[in-house]
């Protein structure tokens, strides 16, 4: 796993558990979403009604998790944990909404990634709070309806788009959610050093918020790092310095670019002056397969305004020769 990587793999579950705010007011950046979520769940409560089906949408690691486990506790409702990939039949899904209590919040990840007999499913669940089980095959199949108490969906998924629209069309409520701000993530850094009892300045919550990728589980992840470093090489204050110095370690620079990412611009750079190069060639460069240059370093280069992809091939941009403190050739770039 990368040190960068989004996802949670790899990650010490009891320590991201801890660190995840409980309620809309520890819960940073977000500011739209957060209000809005705050007026629907606040009418729900005054109404005495189950809050309507949420849609998160968003690269992993921004807080989906963390917000479906805050509608429940402010809906003051338990809450069920599954994801798409884990509802392979339409009878998984069955099984889990009928044994749904009143109110519960259902959260799915990666809903986009559910069956298509499940999907159907849901969209009878979401909409009448009744599914119809099929007992039986063939001509001799008969539809059992089952009603169901009235729960919230909790959906999340990467891009809203990869879902059919009939889905979309049943949430009563769609977050999108974008990356965080630095200022916001040395926000998240600075509440995560205060609960694991970590000494950190504010230069040193800065250093680490510019080289999280805009993700606040990034930036836990290089805090704990930094912590680590902190103690065994100085007095386990983390300042700028000592901040800078253990993600040096572990070759994530200051914009949050590690090992691979620049081992793709450099070869970009150096042996092919900047492109345009084809994404083939360019892997082969770099030792690397197609696919990992391709889903793993470049959408964040291309994010990042340091790649560009052209119907020619890759193309550095004038950032990528700047960030590797390189010329670029004579008329190109500026
Ligand atoms: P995935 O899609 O990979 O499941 P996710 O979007 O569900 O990711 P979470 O698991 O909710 O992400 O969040 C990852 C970590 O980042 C959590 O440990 C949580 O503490 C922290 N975090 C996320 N958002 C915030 C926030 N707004 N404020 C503080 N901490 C946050």
């Amino acid at each position: 796993e990368r040190l960068v990587g989004a996802s949670a793999a790899g990650d010490d579950q009891a320590v991201e558990a801890a660190l995840r705010p409980k309620d809309l007011h520890e819960f940073i950046g977000q500011e739209k979403v957060r209000e809005q979520l705050d007026l629907m769940l606040r009418a729900a409560r005054a109404r005495g009604a189950t809050a309507d089906h949420v849609l998160l949408s968003g690269a992993p690691g921004l807080g989906k998790t963390t917000l479906s486990m805050i509608i429940a506790a402010e809906m003051e409702a338990p809450i069920r944990i599954t994801s798409g990939p884990a509802i392979q039949h339409a009878g998984d899904l069955a099984a889990i909404l009928s044994s749904l209590q009143e109110g519960e919040v259902l959260f799915l990840d990666e809903i986009h990634r559910m069956s298509r007999p499940a999907e159907e499913m849901l969209y009878m669940a979401m909409e009448d709070f009744r599914v119809d089980v099929i007992v039986g095959k063939g001509p001799g199949a008969t539809a059992i309806p089952l009603e169901l108490p009235p729960f919230t969906l909790v959906g999340a998924t990467t891009r809203a788009g990869l879902l059919p629209p009939p889905l979309r069309d049943r949430f009563g409520f769609t977050a999108h959610m974008e990356f965080y701000e630095p200022a916001e993530l040395q926000l998240v850094i600075d509440r995560s050093a205060h609960l694991l009892d970590v000494t950190i300045g504010a230069d040193g919550s800065a250093e680490i918020a510019g080289r999280s990728r805009g993700t606040p589980r990034i930036a836990n992840r290089l805090l704990r790092r930094v912590r680590d470093y902190a103690q065994v090489k100085a007095d386990g204050v983390v300042t700028r310095e000592i901040a800078a110095a253990a993600l040096g370690v572990y070759e994530v620079d200051e914009r949050g670019l590690d090992r691979l990412d620049r081992a793709v611009l450099e070869a970009l750079l150096k042996l092919f002056g900047g492109g345009p190069v084809g994404l083939s060639t360019l892997s082969v460069a770099v030792g690397e397969e197609r696919e990992t240059v391709e889903e793993v370093a470049e959408p964040f280069l291309v994010r990042e305004g340091l790649l560009a992809r052209t119907p020619r091939g890759r193309v550095a941009t004038p950032a990528a020769w700047a960030h590797l403190g390189l010329a670029p050739p004579q008329g190109r770039g500026s």
